[in-house]
């Protein structure tokens, strides 16, 4: 964790560039809402130290600088705001060193300066997000409409190692939102087209993939394991040995119907992070899920389904509220939001930037742009897949 005195030339974020308001108060980080903060400065001196950090002299030049022009002000006073503008995430070090290839420079020359807005952490360079996500293996089940925007997203932003599972082949009606086919790879698996593809975007990251389908819970287990085969039957999957081979999965197949609750229960299992997005019709979400923090897929089920108040008889199926199609109504619009917010909350995991509280799924309504779709539910105690309460009736269930 960077401290002033580690700081070579402290500088003001060039994306949180401070201004002074008619008050006289000091407002900085931009005027985005979750990033921006106000500081009052009746004296004027923390004007002049946000001034003097402007990246071209060391922590002591910089209070040498404000009690210049502020006599009177002890010297602490300075250090310690320039402390605390560091710890809020509106410093980083210019003279840090870039610890990149020109060619990596180059490329994420606009990704990592967002990463550095967005980034509310104490921080000496912004390539810290970018390294974490250069190293980060994910594993992606689905390579269809919000499959496909988002591996592109993720091989575009320059992640480690993607690896694609799909069983289908590419057909006339996908290309109206899946991006990584072309008419010409009409009857080809989509995974291999979507390998191509990505490989051609990036050629630094690196991309597999396999054909297969997830039929059961236990095909889900071997993938995260990176194919190491769990045994049928035996595949006791609180117990199962062996660490993921991935740092994420990324979930972006709605097949089988019970695939999700697939995720939640073999990444419960294996320790493992996992997102998920797609679409009902206009409403498009995407959820963030980390063992151990908050609630799970199934938690969040539950809490949502008391939430909505369906008006549904004892024990009918949540699902009867809203109709699900073979079809899947989709445009690009709505798989590429999917695609994307699935991305985004990939990202923010991987790298930590923004920094996402687990245990939520969000999203936009297409009906209704303005209004924020949010699901939030405390873990429940006696969910049955994260629950401390679990039975031994439900571990044997999951075993089967
Ligand atoms: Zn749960």
């Amino acid at each position: 964790m960077p401290t002033v005195e580690t700081l070579s030339r402290p500088r003001i974020k060039p994306e949180h560039r401070a201004y002074r308001t008619v008050d006289g108060n000091v407002r900085i980080g931009s005027v985005i809402h979750g990033i921006g903060a106000e500081i009052a400065d009746p004296q004027g001196w923390v004007w002049t130290l946000v001034e003097a950090m402007d990246g071209t002299r060391g922590p002591s030049a910089v209070v040498d600088e404000v009690l210049r022009a502020h006599p009177g002000l002890p010297g602490e006073d300075a250090r310690q705001a320039m402390a605390d503008l560091l710890a809020a995430g509106f410093v980083d070090d210019a003279g840090a060193p870039v610890p990149v290839p020109e060619r990596e420079q180059v490329r994420y020359s606009r990704g990592v300066p967002l990463l550095r807005w967005m980034d509310l952490g104490p921080r000496t360079s912004p390539w810290d997000a970018q390294l974490r996500l250069r190293e980060a293996r994910v594993l992606l089940i689905g390579v269809g409409g919000t499959g496909g925007y988002a591996a592109q997203s993720l091989v575009a932003s320059g992640v480690g190692h993607l690896h694609c599972v799909d069983p289908d082949s590419v057909e006339l009606s996908n290309l109206n939102r899946q991006p990584l086919f072309r008419e010409s790879d009409i009857g080809r698996p989509k995974v291999a087209a979507a390998v191509a593809t990505l490989r051609a975007l990036n050629s630094d990251v690196v991309v597999t993939g396999e054909r297969r389908e997830v039929r059961r819970p236990a095909d889900l287990a071997e993938l995260v394991r990176g194919g190491r085969q769990v045994a049928e039957g035996a595949a006791d999957l609180d117990r199962d040995p062996g660490p993921p081979a991935y740092d994420l999965l990324v979930l972006a197949a709605d097949h089988p119907d019970d695939i999700r609750r697939w995720a939640n229960r073999v990444c419960l299992a294996a320790g493992l992070p996992w997102v998920d997005a797609g679409y009902r019709g206009p409403l498009v979400t995407a959820g963030v899920y980390v063992p151990g923090r908050g609630a799970c897929w199934e938690c969040l089920r539950a809490g949502e389904a008391a939430r909505r108040d369906l008006r549904l008889a004892p024990g009918e199926d949540p699902e009867i509220a809203s109709p699900r199609m073979p079809w899947n109504p989709a445009t690009a619009v709505t798989a590429g939001l999917s695609g994307g917010l699935l991305a985004h909350a990939a990202l923010a995991l991987l790298t930590g930037v923004p920094a996402l509280d687990p245990g939520v799924r969000f999203g936009i309504n297409l009906m209704l742009p303005g209004d924020p779709v949010l699901q939030r539910t405390p873990r429940l105690l006696d969910c049955p897949a994260c629950g401390e309460r679990k039975t031994e009736e439900q571990r044997t269930e999951e075993r089967e």
